[in-house]
Parts: C-alpha cells; sequence; structure tokens
C-alpha cells in the first residue's frame, strides 16, 4: 500500500499572514498518521513555515531549487538552504518554470538529484499542453518527460511524480478519470518497466490540475492516484481540508 499524499503548492501567494493555514490544518489533522500533507510556501516563509509545522502531521515543500549546491547564482535557492530551513520537500519541473524558464528534462533530473543529495523528497511534475494532447502526442510527451526527467536511483522514498496536465491548471478544465487514469497507468508501467516492480509500485503518484473539494474524491479513486498536487484550492484550510479528508 502506498501511502497517500495531498501536497498543496502556494505558487507567489501567501504572506506571513497566510501561515495560519498550516497551523490550522496541523490542529484539524493532530490524529492523522496515515496521509502525508505537504504545503510548499515561497521560500520566504520556508523557516517559519516549518516552525509551525514542526512535531505536527504538515511537512514543508520548497516550489523549486537549483542543481548545485552553492554559488554565484543570484536568485536562486539551493537545496541544502531548503534542507536547512526545515522543509523536507521539493517540487521539481513543474510546468510553470519548465515554462517560463525554459527548464529542460535535464534541468529537471539535476535538480531532483541535488534534492536528494540534500535530504529532500523531490516532488517531480510533469504534463502535456493543450496542443499536445489536441495532436494525440500525450503518452509521447509524457514517456519523453518520464525518461528524460526521472534520475536513475529513484525509490518511493526520494521520489513523487505529479501529472499535471498544463491545460488543467488554474483553468477549472479538470481532466477526466478516463484521461487520469489513461496517463496515470501508463507513467505506473514506465516506472515498473524501467526501475522493476518492487521500486516502480512504491513511487507515488499525484495528479495536479483544479482539483477542487468538489472533485477530489472522484479523482482518488483512480488506481494509480496516490493524491493530488493542489494549487489554488490549497491556499485556505477550510478548501484544503476536505480534499486530505478525501484520501484518508
Ligand atoms: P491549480 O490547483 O490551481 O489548478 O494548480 C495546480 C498546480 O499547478 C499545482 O502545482
Amino acid at each position: 500500500m502506498r501511502r497517500k499524499m495531498a501536497a498543496g503548492n502556494w505558487k507567489m501567494n501567501g504572506s506571513s499572514a497566510a501561515l495560519s493555514v498550516i497551523s490550522d490544518l496541523a490542529a484539524a489533522h493532530a490524529d492523522n498518521t496515515d496521509t502525508d500533507i505537504v504545503i510548499c510556501p515561497p521560500a520566504p516563509l520556508l523557516f517559519r513555515a516549518s516552525e509551525i509545522a514542526r512535531s505536527s502531521a504538515v511537512t514543508i515543500g520548497a516550489q523549486d531549487c537549483h542543481s548545485e549546491t552553492a554559488g554565484a547564482f543570484t536568485g536562486d535557492i539551493a537545496a541544502p538552504m531548503i534542507a536547512d530551513a526545515g522543509a523536507t520537500h521539493v517540487i521539481v519541473g513543474h510546468s510553470e518554470r519548465r515554462d517560463a524558464y525554459r527548464e529542460s528534462n535535464s534541468d529537471v533530473r539535476a535538480k531532483a538529484k541535488a534534492a536528494w543529495e540534500a535530504g529532500l523528497v523531490a516532488i517531480l511534475c510533469i504534463g502535456e499542453s493543450a496542443e499536445d494532447r489536441e495532436a494525440d502526442n500525450t503518452l509521447d510527451i509524457i514517456a519523453g518527460q518520464l525518461s528524460g526527467s526521472v534520475p536513475n536511483g529513484s525509490t518511493g522514498d526520494n521520489l513523487v511524480v505529479a501529472y499535471e496536465p498544463v491545460w488543467a491548471i488554474g483553468t477549472g478544465a479538470v481532466a477526466t478519470t478516463a484521461q487520469i487514469d489513461e496517463v496515470h497507468d501508463f507513467i505506473r508501467a514506465r516506472l515498473v518497466q524501467r526501475f522493476g516492480a518492487e521500486v516502480g509500485n512504491a513511487i507515488r503518484l499525484l495528479y495536479g490540475g483544479s482539483v477542487k473539494p468538489g472533485n477530489a474524491v472522484e479523482i482518488f479513486q483512480c488506481d494509480n492516484v496516490d493524491g493530488a498536487l493542489v494549487g489554488g484550492a490549497s491556499l485556505k484550510a477550510q478548501d484544503f481540508t476536505p480534499i486530505i479528508e478525501a484520501l484518508i
């Protein structure tokens, strides 16, 4: 049985006032031992968020890391700094970064490895654009992203793969369960083929893209969906809590 995960990606939202969401979630899920709850706030909030989440069911992640451990990279954040701030996870390869910062599959692979070296779990995002889907290229794109950005040495403990169709992010257009099943089953098969049944079946797969309290239950019924990577609906405890509860 894979452990379920509800991860919230705050993107470039939230101020110190929003940290109460983390204490609210920690209080609401004080008895939860079954589900990983990960909140990924903007980098300036990582340290305080980690302090607030300490000894609770909530853990903290960053939204990106550099592939180097230190150096002249103005504005960037190294994986050891994220760990030093108390976080345990980091998102790599989000489509917004692949797009706006031209991150390639090999960039993402290097970031995932840097995350591991710092002891962080990498939440590695993949997903096709609307054009890819319309051209019937979804599975080819997914296959290329998996082989190009998932590093050798992946395990169920160091990697979580998030399937986020770009056209479903922030649009309210959720993939159908048939579309989610098709892609998640394909990802699972590829991971098993590459890493063997034990490791391939241990790596958790999250769905992301307009997950809301109203659609979470249905999405989580898909066999190879082990949780969600949630954007907008993770910004308020009252929205994120029913999504977490749909996993329990
Ligand atoms: P939304 O849930 O706002 O669509 O964002 C999804 C996402 O990009 C999470 O990483």
